[in-house]
């Protein structure tokens, strides 16, 4: 129920105590359970259709939040902790969402039996912190050099996603591109890039060792291979842009008009000039080149690209060693990268320019093809994932077993914990001890498995003292997930927790709702675009 309170302009909606709790709790849930079936590699894919009709087939937790345009302020927190989710570790992201869910629905056990908030909080803090530390206890430690391993990381990413049939090459790729790169932490991942092509099969998808980028030359009379590359980046462009030439300019006479030309090409030409004295023989410019510069470029065989990306610009910075100019002036003191080859190539009819052999050879592209954009985009999404998990590997060095064998081992042994504690903290700490446990009941309900069935067998395991015991999918056992190398890093787990904790804490403590004017009144039951989600909310 709202009550409208008199110090507060109209239109204003509030929703106190009890109200404000449920109504968030509710949409959190609902979050939840919108990226729960998606969950492991039997989980299935949603697809989500654009208000201008562009269609994405997915099954990423942070891609299906982000794409559903959600209102609701609560479950806006809960898309937050997907999205902190993959920048910190870049998989995770429905784990992450499910045990916020998960920990907020039983918090509302605990409202019911009238716990204060606070108390649930204080208890929920307990059991994150007691949680980072079995997983520290229990986390295994990889040698990073052993490529098997990181393999086996990447195909456990990759199950159920885009890339699934085709794990093993793409996890082998991947493994290689990090090794081409020198990736080490998860910020490092940009250095690999991810270029799409739609045609030819997935499996035509290459590595390509130094940058592929989405360019061609600019003018078929430059040559179309430079060996012994000499690179220039500039990030201004080479067109003169008179104001007069858009507007008016008042010429009278052909003189006047064949002067103005010539100051235009003047110009041009003067900075042309200066290009050509560096000694560059490649040149990638950030703005556009007009045609006269175009011209003396290609007069003097400086294979030319123009609008490349600020992104494309930076790697190519970084692996041929040269800086980006800003300043007409200061190319000549530059020193220009350097590469064996630049060339332009065509993949799947389409013209690309391909730098291999730099002198920093820490560069790698993964050039992706596919049969439609869609299958394109998702491979890339699956092959993110993959990144994202060896890179945080590498982070750490420490692994988990997956197949919710890691859940089942931190909830069991904060359920021992619970049992030295008194007073009302130790009910949240079981409440927060039985959220984890959503995570392997939801894999085995993904696949068409009994979760009842399956929670038993793995308590039952757990408590024997068998601490990798998880559910494999692939043969529909629960078996020591070491031994079938379905294996995790450990940052996942570690940041997926904290931030499940940090948002349901958030949630909890909110006692007060207060809708202003400018927020619409449809805000608390929007749950985006989504059929279904939002008549059960009002
Ligand atoms: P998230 O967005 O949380 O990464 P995913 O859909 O990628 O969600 O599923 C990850 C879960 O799937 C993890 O708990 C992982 O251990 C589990 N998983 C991956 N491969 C297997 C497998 N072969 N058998 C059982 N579980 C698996
Ligand atoms: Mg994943």
């Amino acid at each position: 129920m709202d009550k409208k309170v008199d110090f507060m302009p109209e239109n204003t909606e509030r929703f106190m105590g009890k109200d404000a709790q449920r109504n968030n709790i509710l949409a959190a849930k609902l979050v939840s359970e919108v990226v729960k079936t998606t969950l492991g590699p039997r989980g299935m894919d949603k697809m989500l259709v654009s208000p201008t009709n562009d269609i994405i087939v997915t099954n990423d937790g942070v891609t299906i939040l982000s794409e559903m345009q959600i209102e609701h302020p609560a479950a806006k927190m809960m898309v937050e902790i997907a999205k902190t989710q993959e920048k910190e570790v870049g998989d995770g992201t429905t784990t992450a969402v499910m045990i916020a869910g998960k920990l907020l629905e039983n918090a509302e056990k605990l409202l019911d039996k009238k716990i204060h908030p606070t108390v649930i909080v204080k208890g929920y803090r307990m059991a994150q912190e007691k949680a980072q530390e079995i997983l520290k206890e229990i986390s295994l430690k990889i040698v990073p050099s052993n490529t098997e391993v990181l393999k086996e990381i990447a195909m456990t990413a990759m199950t159920g996603k885009g890339a699934e049939d085709e794990k093993e090459f793409f996890s082998g790729m991947l493994v290689d591109a990090v090794k081409a790169a020198g990736v080490t932490r998860n910020s490092d991942i940009n250095d690999i890039k991810i270029e799409k092509v739609v045609g030819e099969g997935i499996r035509n998808t290459e590595l390509i060792k130094g940058i592929m980028i989405d360019k061609d030359r600019i003018s078929i009379d430059m040559p179309k291979k430079v060996t012994n590359a000499k690179i220039l980046l500039i990030d201004f462009p080479l067109e003169v842009k008179s104001p007069e030439i858009d507007t008016k300019i008042s010429i009278s006479s052909h003189d006047e008009l064949q002067n103005f030309l010539d100051e235009e090409e003047k110009s041009i030409k003067g900075m042309v000039q200066k290009i050509l004295a560096t000694g560059a023989n490649v040149l990638f410019c950030q703005k556009g080149v007009d045609d006269f510069a175009r011209y003396l470029l290609s007069k003097s065989g400086v294979y030319t690209c123009r609008r490349v990306a600020k992104s494309d610009m930076d790697r190519i910075s970084k692996a041929t060693l040269t800086k980006i100019v800003s300043n007409i002036n200061e190319i000549i003191s530059v020193t220009l990268g350097a590469s064996e080859v630049v060339e332009e190539i065509k993949e799947s009819g389409e013209n690309m320019t391909y730098i291999s052999g730099c002198k920093n050879s820490k560069a790698a592209t993964i050039l992706v093809h596919g049969g439609t954009i869609h299958v394109v985009d998702e491979v890339e999404r699956a092959l993110l994932d993959g990144l994202g998990d060896i890179a945080s590997a590498l982070e750490t060095e420490l692994v988990v077993p997956g197949g919710g064998a890691i859940e089942m081992e931190v909830s069991k042994r904060l359920k021992e914990y619970s049992q030295k504690l008194s007073g009302r903290e130790r009910l949240a700490v079981e409440e927060y001890a039985d959220a984890l446990e959503f995570i392997p009941t939801t894999l085995a309900e993904n696949a068409g498995m009994d979760p009842i069935d399956v929670l038993t067998e793995l308590r039952s395991k757990h408590d024997s003292g068998n601490m990798s015991a998880g559910l494999n999918l692939f043969t529909n056992k629960v078996e020591n997930m070491i031994s079938s190398k379905i294996i995790e890093p450990a940052k996942i787990k570690v940041q997926a927790i904290n931030s499940a904790t940090d948002v349901a804490a958030m949630i909890l403590r909110i006692d007060d709702i207060i809708l202003s004017k400018s927020s619409k009144k449809g805000k608390m039951n929007d749950l985006g675009s989504l059929p279904g989600y939002m008549e059960s909310l009002s």
